[in-house]
């Protein structure tokens, strides 16, 4: 495994085994992995030959008095894993490697998908995602890019940013790792202390609630929106953020479950801001 810091090193490595008909597989993280990140890690190891992993903490994504200053950051410890998951080049760039001083890269805008739910509480969040994003496959080039289900909104803005510019990227969106009480794996679990952590569970246990009414036949939206609030609300730790019910193929809030959704929750515990979501059945 090679650890890369520049984008036209980068690149270069790239080029050549694709343009010899290599299949390229690209992660793209904030570091701080945890099993989320080893199984999209694993996944483009068992489809792709030439397996990139970036690791980049995207100041843009951050919006101000957000937790860019106290993100975790183990690089030792992630270029260790990508070692041990059979990883060829993890790309670890400075920032003037991604944002190269006095060029004007291009930033994708969101659409108005990225101003509602996580764009509502962060705003300029998508518009930072993009534009890293975008960046990260402009260096890489043509390859499949692997993304986690636990971020639905960034993966669904991603995707449409993919078709609306035609980039030769295949996305492979992959299901969320949970912890055994059904807490979704994420970076900022580490924030946690031992009861916020033990409280943690109501995001999952609010969006199963919500599935569990979808599959007994509840076609009201704003019925499953109410459950997952009360779960959330009677969490003495969490506050409620949002509970929303949206179209899969949209992300635009549903009124009655007919077509493929998605249930969302994001709640503020002390020490964190944690999101879900879920795939919910469709009646009957
Ligand atoms: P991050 O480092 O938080 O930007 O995440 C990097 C990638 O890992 C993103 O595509 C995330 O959606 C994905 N990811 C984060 N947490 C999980 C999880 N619990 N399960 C699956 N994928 C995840």
């Amino acid at each position: 495994m090679e650890l890369i810091r520049g984008a036209a090193e980068l690149r270069a490595r790239v080029d050549g085994p694709r343009s010899a008909g290599a299949g390229v597989g690209l992660v793209p993280t904030m570091g701080a992995m945890h099993g989320g990140h080893a199984s999209l890690i694993r996944r483009a190891r068992s489809e792709q030959d030439l397996v990139v992993v970036s690791i980049f903490v995207n100041p843009l994504q951050f919006g101000p008095g957000e937790d860019l200053s106290r993100y975790p950051r183990d690089e030792a410890k992630d270029v260790a894993l990508c070692g041990s998951l059979g990883v060829d080049l993890v790309w670890a760039p400075p920032n003037e490697e991604v944002y190269p001083p006095g060029i004007v890269l291009q930033a994708p805008d969101p659409g108005p998908v990225g101003e509602t739910l996580e764009g509502a509480a962060r705003p300029s969040h998508f518009a930072g995602v993009l534009k890293v994003v975008h960046r990260l496959f402009d260096v890489v080039g043509p390859c499949a890019a692997y993304f986690g289900e636990k971020d639905a909104q960034q993966l669904f803005v991603i995707e449409r940013m993919i078709k609306g510019l035609g980039l030769p990227i295949a996305i492979v969106a992959c299901p969320t790792i949970r912890e055994p009480d059904g807490l979704a794996l994420s970076s900022r679990n580490a924030y946690l202390g031992p009861e916020e952590r033990a409280q943690a569970a109501c995001l999952f246990l609010a969006l199963s609630e919500a599935a569990g009414l979808g599959r007994a036949g509840e076609r009201d939206t704003a019925v499953l929106i109410a459950a997952m609030a009360r779960e959330i609300g009677a969490t003495p730790l969490a506050e409620l953020d949002y509970a929303a019910v949206v179209d899969v193929d949209t992300f635009e809030p549903v009124r009655t479950l007919e077509r493929p959704s998605r249930a969302l929750v994001a709640a503020r515990f002390p020490s964190a801001r944690l999101i879900d979501n879920l795939r919910l059945p469709l009646p009957g």
